[in-house]
């Protein structure tokens, strides 16, 4: 496995084995790496000759008041992780390396950053936007994988590989979660362990909702409010948001039909913690 700090060093290795016309799949993260992450390396592997994980905790996608300076890091670990899954190479730049100065260029997806974690969040997917565009010009690959425990940030980056015309195909993979339903996330590790007990509450209120749409609900105020009533019964928990909007332009629905994603975030403490599910109803 090489690691690489410097563009032109990873880019000259994915660029050698496009040369030996090998298939290159990249999966980016921030590090602190977990079995969500080892999910989208997994079948990176199953479907890509080569694979490029890329470990940049990046700052332009974290707005002043957030957890840059605190994101949980464990290097010697994401090597070994990297190493056992039989990742190629690991593409971990410096902040300077990505963010020379000067640096003015910004890339966004407006119109899909308005509501959700992009309302509670302002910048951030701008942030996301930004360094995902630097990563493909990068590292080239042929396709891109993504986790849909971020499910807005895949439809956004969808959106915006189909409007730029970039010859990259994303993949979305399924949520990995603990055994009790919580979403894996890096964040997790923040959480005492009272919180992390009562931080099931968002998968419960969410599956919730889900099994009232199975059984015919479907007024999104109703589900809504379900979901939200079930967080309130959680005195540690305090919801930051709850919404339903389609898949493609990601505006709020009133009534679950056609593809809907139905995503919450709430805060646990002092650590915001999010999930949700896709729904794909359709007339019989
Ligand atoms: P992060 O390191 O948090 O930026 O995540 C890197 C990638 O891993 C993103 O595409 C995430 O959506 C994905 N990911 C994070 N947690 C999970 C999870 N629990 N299940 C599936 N994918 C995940």
């Amino acid at each position: 496995m090489e690691i690489h700090k410097t563009i032109n060093g990873v880019r000259q290795l994915v660029r050698s084995w496009k040369k030996a016309n090998l298939t290159v799949g990249v999966v980016p993260t921030m590090g602190f790496l977990h079995e969500g992450h080892a999910s989208l390396i997994k079948r990176a592997k199953a479907e890509n000759d080569r694979v490029v994980a890329t470990i940049f905790v990046n700052p332009t996608q974290f707005g002043p008041n957030e957890d840059l300076a605190t994101y949980p890091r464990d290097w010697d670990h994401d090597v070994s992780l990297c190493e056992k899954l039989g990742v190629d190479s690991i593409f971990n730049p410096e902040p300077a390396e990505m963010y020379p100065s000067p640096f003015f260029t910004e890339v966004e997806v407006p119109e899909l950053s308005l509501e959700l974690c992009g309302a509670s969040r302002p910048g951030h997917f701008k942030g996301v936007c930004l360094v995902v565009t630097k990563l493909f010009h990068i590292t080239e690959p042929h396709k891109a994988y993504f986790g849909l425990k971020d499910a807005q940030q895949y439809f956004i980056l969808k959106r915006l590989a189909a409007d730029l015309n970039l010859d990259v195909t994303l993949v979305p993979c399924p949520i990995v979660r603990e055994p009790d339903g919580l979403a894996l996330s890096s964040r997790n590790s923040y959480l005492n362990p009272v919180e992390r007990q009562a931080a099931t509450v968002l998968n419960k209120a969410l599956t919730a909702a889900k099994e009232a749409i199975d059984k015919g609900e479907r007024n999104v105020k109703t589900l809504l409010d379900m979901i939200a009533d079930i967080v309130a019964g959680e005195p540690l928990a305090k919801l930051d948001y709850v919404q339903a909007v389609e898949t493609v332009g990601l505006t709020p629905v009133t009534r679950i039909e056609g593809e809907c994603l139905v995503a919450a975030a709430m805060w646990m403490g002092k650590t915001r913690l999010i999930d949700n599910f896709v729904y794909l109803w359709r007339k019989n």
